[in-house]
């Protein structure tokens, strides 16, 4: 019997996972492996942060989808991998043999490029591991008045900033550290003076400037400016997991898995990738969920096709899609090209949209449900 590994609960293999439950492959045994039981959609990460969703509701559960895709659920991370030998060395101690590989695995923040931040910074990712570190903060928040920095200046740091003083209100404090640029700087010109807009009326400060150093009560900038800060929240740039350096696979300039129009890597025919942590040389689109989600379908069809000996097919992501920041309260940004707008109704279409696609695929079978509450 030959050895699919799913490595990495990401968007991606969501559908993958769906897809095998639909239909299994014969002759294939299939292993997905994350290090959390749930991926906490992020999405609808700035929404929990500001308090309009539960925990339950921008959940996942992971090892449901793998039992009912007929998976073997392992718990752990990749530590590393040898491509040549197919092989992988997970977090458990465990090393894991595969005939065809998948990796969806996202991007991570580095924690050693900003001194300290390692010891005393909040990273937004892993976001399951910020998620659960929220309720403390909160509680923190509820007995004294904080003063909280959020470094990153990108999507996730504008918008886990709004969110935060959103839930906090007036009594704490919320500075945005941008690295120097202004805040979304690389989204289009209307979309930057609608969140310039909405972080002044938030009474937000925004810092252009980078951080250089994280301390235990303070944070200093480029410029030698210290601003006091009870928990700073790094929302950084994501970049590729360091143990994909000595895997033998081929890596863009960047460190992610370089794949072919099949998603498939472009050293190891049997190895695929999607999601951030995938890079097509021949058509390079932004890292972001919208296209992780996309190249789900077009992944699950050429695995099943890989593994029954089928000719693949080629994927070409779309170039443009709808963007929906949310904006603290129940308001949200919507961009398309150039046009934005902003309000309610934003939200509200984004809420819908987030919610549908967490309740496709939390609805895991009831068979699915049983067997594992049986297993553990
Ligand atoms: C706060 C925030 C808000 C965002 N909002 C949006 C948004 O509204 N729209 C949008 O399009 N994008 C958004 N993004 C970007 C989006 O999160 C990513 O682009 C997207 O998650 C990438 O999906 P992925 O499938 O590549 O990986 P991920 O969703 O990151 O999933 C990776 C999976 O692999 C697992 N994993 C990680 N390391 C390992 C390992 N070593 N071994 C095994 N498993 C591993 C993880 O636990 C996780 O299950 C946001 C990001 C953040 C931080």
């Amino acid at each position: 019997m030959r050895h699919l590994v799913l490595l990495g609960g990401g968007h991606a293999h969501l559908h993958v996972l769906r897809a095998l439950a639909r239909q299994a492959v014969p002759g294939v045994r299939v292993t997905l492996v994350s290090p959390f039981s749930h991926l906490v959609y992020s999405g609808m990460l700035p929404g929990l942060v500001a308090g309009h969703y539960a925990h339950s509701d921008c959940a996942i559960p992971l090892d449901l989808l793998a039992a009912d895709a007929g998976a073997d659920w392992d718990e752990a991370a990749a530590l590393g991998m040898d491509a040549q030998h197919r092989r992988i060395y997970l977090s458990s101690g465990d090393e894991l043999g595969y005939d065809v590989l998948s990796i969806d695995v996202g991007s991570v923040m580095d924690r050693n490029t900003i001194a300290g931040a390692s010891e005393h910074g909040l990273f937004v990712r892993p976001i399951e591991r910020f998620a659960s570190k929220l309720d403390s903060l909160l509680l923190l928040a509820n007995k004294q008045a904080l003063s909280l920095v959020v470094v990153g200046g990108g999507a996730a740091g504008t918008e886990i900033a709004l969110a935060l003083q959103h839930r906090l209100g007036a009594r704490s404090r919320v500075s945005l550290v941008t690295g120097g640029a202004p805040p979304l700087s690389s989204y289009p010109t209307p979309v930057q003076q609608l969140a310039r807009q909405l972080l002044r009326r938030g009474n937000i400060s925004v810092f252009e400037d980078a951080c250089v150093e994280v301390a235990a009560d303070r944070v200093t900038f480029g410029s030698g400016m210290r601003l006091a800060c009870d928990a700073p929240v790094l929302a950084i740039n994501g970049c590729a997991p360091s143990w994909l350096l000595g895997s033998g696979l081929l890596l863009d300039d960047n460190g992610y898995v370089a794949v072919s129009a099949t998603l498939q890597s472009s050293s190891h025919p049997e190895v695929f990738a999607a999601g951030d942590v995938a890079s097509r040389i021949d058509a390079p689109h932004p890292k972001s969920g919208v296209y992780a989600v996309r190249a789900g379908p077009p992944l699950a069809r050429n695995l099943r096709r890989f593994m029954m000996g089928s000719p693949l097919q080629a994927y070409l992501p779309q170039q443009r899609s709808l963007n929906l920041l949310s904006c603290g309260g129940r308001r949200a940004i919507v961009s398309w090209g150039s046009f934005a707008a902003a309000g309610a109704w934003a939200w509200y279409l984004k809420n819908h949209i987030d919610r549908r696609f967490v309740a496709r695929f939390s609805k895991t079978s009831k068979v699915a449900r049983v067997e594992l509450d049986a297993q553990q």
